[in-house]
Order: C-alpha cells, then sequence, then structure tokens
C-alpha cells in the first residue's frame, strides 16, 4: 500500500496535457537525467531499475537520491518481472514508456553473454507484453544504439543504412530489440520510437566508459590504455553531450503520440519510428584525451595498444536529418564545452579541490 502510494505520487501530471511516464534503467546515466527533466517540466515519473554492480551501484544509489529530492519514485525491480511490470501498470496508466534499462557496454558481453540476453532481449519482451494488454496503451521510447551500425565503414551513417553486421553481442541484442520491437508495432499497434544513441557522455555518467575512466586515471596519475585501429588509425566517436541527448528523447517521446486504447489504433497505423542521436562531429580518441588534460590541469600518460578485436568499431558519425526534421533536434553542445562541464562534476562528485583529493 505504501509502495502503491509512492508510485501514484511520482506518477502525478503537474502541467496541462502532460504525460506520465515509466522510465526504466532510471537509476541509470541516461534515464536519471531524463526522468529529472522530465519531472521538471511537470510530467509525471516512475523509475524502475534492477541497481546492478555492472559498475559501482553507489552512483546508481546517489542518483536515486537526486531523484526522489526531486520527487521521483525508483522502484527497485527487474523489467524482466511480469508481475512487477503489470503490477505498474495496474497502478498507473502511464501514458509512454521510456525504455533506457539495459545491460550496457561492448567489452562485458565477452564475459557476461547471458546478461545481454536477460535485460536486452527477454525484458524487451516482457514490458512490451504489459504494454500491449494495458489500457490505455502506452507509446513507447526505448534506446537502441549506434553499434548496430557496427563493421559498417560507410560514414556519416543514416537510419537506412545497413545494420547487418554487428561487431558484438551488445550490438546484436540492440539489433534484435529494433527487429522485436518493430513486430509488436505492426501486429498490436503498439506506437514504438527507437533512438540510436551515440557514445553520451557528462555529468553523472558511466564510469565504464572511455572518458570517465581516463579521467579518473589521469588525476591518480596512472597510464591509459589509448586503442588504435587498423595501421595505427586513430579510433573516433561522435561524442554527444547528455543534455543534447535529453532534448532528443523528450522530443521523442512529446512526438511519440498518445496512447490508443487497449489493443487497438484508433487513429490509423501507429508509428513504427528509428532515429539517430548524435553529434555529427567525430572527435579521436587522443583529441579527447587532450581536452581532458586541459580541463584537468594535468598530463595523461599515454599508452597506445592496438584495438583488440573484441567488439568496438573504429570510428561513429550520425547523420542526424531525420531527428532534425522530425524531433526538432539540434545538439548544441561540443565536445569542449561538455567535457569542461563532465570535469567540473566529477571533481566536486568525488570531493576534489585544486586538483587534489579533499581527504
Ligand atoms: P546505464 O548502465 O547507466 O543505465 C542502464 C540502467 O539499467 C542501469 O542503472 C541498470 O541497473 C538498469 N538495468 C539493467 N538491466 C535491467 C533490468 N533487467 N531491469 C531493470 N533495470 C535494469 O546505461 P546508460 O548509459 O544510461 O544507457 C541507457 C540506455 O542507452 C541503454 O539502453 C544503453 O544500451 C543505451 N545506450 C547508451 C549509450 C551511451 O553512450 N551511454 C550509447 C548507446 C546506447
Amino acid at each position: 500500500i505504501q509502495w502503491e502510494k509512492q508510485v501514484r505520487s511520482s506518477a502525478q501530471i503537474h502541467r496541462s496535457g502532460g504525460m506520465s511516464v515509466l522510465v526504466t534503467g532510471a537509476a541509470g546515466f541516461v534515464g536519471s537525467h531524463v526522468s529529472l527533466a522530465l519531472k521538471k517540466r511537470g510530467d509525471g515519473v516512475v523509475g524502475l531499475d534492477i541497481f546492478n554492480n555492472y559498475y559501482d551501484p553507489s552512483l546508481k544509489k546517489a542518483r536515486k537520491s537526486l531523484l526522489s529530492n526531486n520527487g521521483i519514485f525508483v522502484v527497485e525491480g527487474d523489467v524482466n518481472d511480469a508481475r512487477l511490470v503489470g503490477k505498474l501498470f495496474d497502478v498507473v496508466a502511464f501514458t509512454h514508456v521510456m525504455h533506457l534499462a539495459a545491460q550496457a557496454g561492448v567489452r562485458y558481453a565477452m564475459e557476461n553473454p547471458q546478461s545481454y540476453v536477460h535485460s536486452n532481449i527477454a525484458a524487451l519482451v516482457t514490458l512490451l507484453e504489459a504494454c500491449k494488454t494495458a489500457n490505455p496503451q502506452p507509446a513507447i521510447v526505448w534506446a537502441s544504439s549506434s553499434s548496430v551500425y557496427g563493421l559498417n565503414e560507410n560514414v556519416p551513417f543514416s537510419e537506412l543504412d545497413r545494420t547487418d553486421q554487428p561487431a558484438s553481442l551488445y550490438a546484436a541484442t540492440k539489433k534484435a530489440g529494433e527487429e522485436i520491437t518493430h513486430t509488436y508495432n505492426h501486429i498490436y499497434g503498439l506506437s514504438i520510437t527507437g533512438l540510436r544513441f551515440f557514445t553520451v557522455y557528462g555529468p553523472w555518467g558511466r564510469p565504464d566508459m572511455a572518458y570517465f575512466s581516463f579521467t579518473r586515471n589521469i588525476l591518480q596519475g596512472k597510464p591509459i590504455t589509448i586503442y588504435r585501429g587498423k595501421n595505427r588509425v586513430d579510433l573516433a566517436r561522435d561524442f554527444t553531450f547528455i543534455d543534447d541527448i535529453v532534448k532528443g528523447c523528450l522530443g521523442s517521446l512529446d512526438t511519440a503520440g498518445k496512447s490508443t486504447g487497449s489493443g487497438g489504433r484508433k487513429r490509423g497505423p501507429a508509428p513504427y519510428r528509428i532515429f539517430n542521436l548524435g553529434n555529427t562531429s567525430p572527435v579521436t580518441v587522443p583529441t579527447l584525451v587532450s581536452i581532458l588534460e586541459k580541463h584537468l590541469k594535468k598530463k595523461a600518460k599515454r599508452n597506445y595498444v592496438d584495438m583488440p578485436g573484441n567488439g568496438d568499431v573504429p570510428y561513429t558519425h550520425a547523420n542526424i536529418s531525420l531527428a532534425r526534421r522530425e524531433l526538432g533536434y539540434k545538439p548544441t553542445t561540443d565536445l569542449q564545452t561538455g567535457l569542461k562541464k563532465f570535469v567540473r562534476w566529477y571533481l566536486s562528485y568525488y570531493g576534489y579541490n585544486n586538483g587534489k583529493p579533499v581527504n
């Protein structure tokens, strides 16, 4: 009863025409930012997260406190728990689902393949089954990934480019997610939007990602490992700042259409959409390191090694014209500015003062 009360109050809408959104992966990097942005503009938000220990769970707990201080309740549980998800839909008539829960990371898939099947495939189906029978049927926006472009080297990537060469199990599960959601769209009339995020970074980010672990090692005076591609070519990524991604997520929710009532489409076929959300200006990893050195006022000990053949791709670059046109998506933060904000957050979160730990 207490639980239900918290869920109901968190889902309450505080603006006219607002939405009530179930955000899965709400204690994660992107999920926490999206939840706060929705709440801030008056939408109702309920979070769901399993708080797994893929990376430091204390960071997820800290994000949860931040959300809780802003009136957002995060239920601790598994998206693949059909009973729990069903109960959430019984308590709240969610108009939208923002599905961000996933097992992320391309290298971890070598040791833990099953966790990708569990969180990226089985949990997705469990969630879609719940959405299918919910009344009203919520519109779904979910995170796919730029990794679906895989070994395709024909950049910039646009949504119609081939995605049949995944370079990792992670990429394969995201590609599978696109096929699965497409099926639920045309069979059951669910409104689906898949977002292919390109290397998202920023405050409250993920410690397993390169920009984050580089920052930690540079501050601690430890060497950093920089991968190089074939013929010693530098790897490059279309690094995209979290605030830009959040705007793309909100734009997707706003244009996803209202829910259509149980089992049915009342206003023509439900949309199935896929968008790239990137920055359209790839930066090499050594350049990323130089920017970090500047902001941290400390030199990195660079250790160059050949990229191991375990899932990384050499280069990513998004064509974002479709998202620009349909969602009004327009990234505004360059890597210099975004990393400055990240470093400021990092130093304060981990208690650094003038480049030195406070205690
Ligand atoms: P994250 O790991 O910080 O967040 C994911 C959250 O999902 C975690 O808090 C985790 O505990 C939770 N989770 C995992 N399995 C779950 C389950 N079965 N039930 C409930 N919760 C579960 O990752 P993120 O960077 O915030 O990524 C968000 C989404 O965006 C993911 O789908 C990810 O694959 C996708 N994505 C991220 C990036 C990026 O650069 N950050 C790039 C492309 C795609």
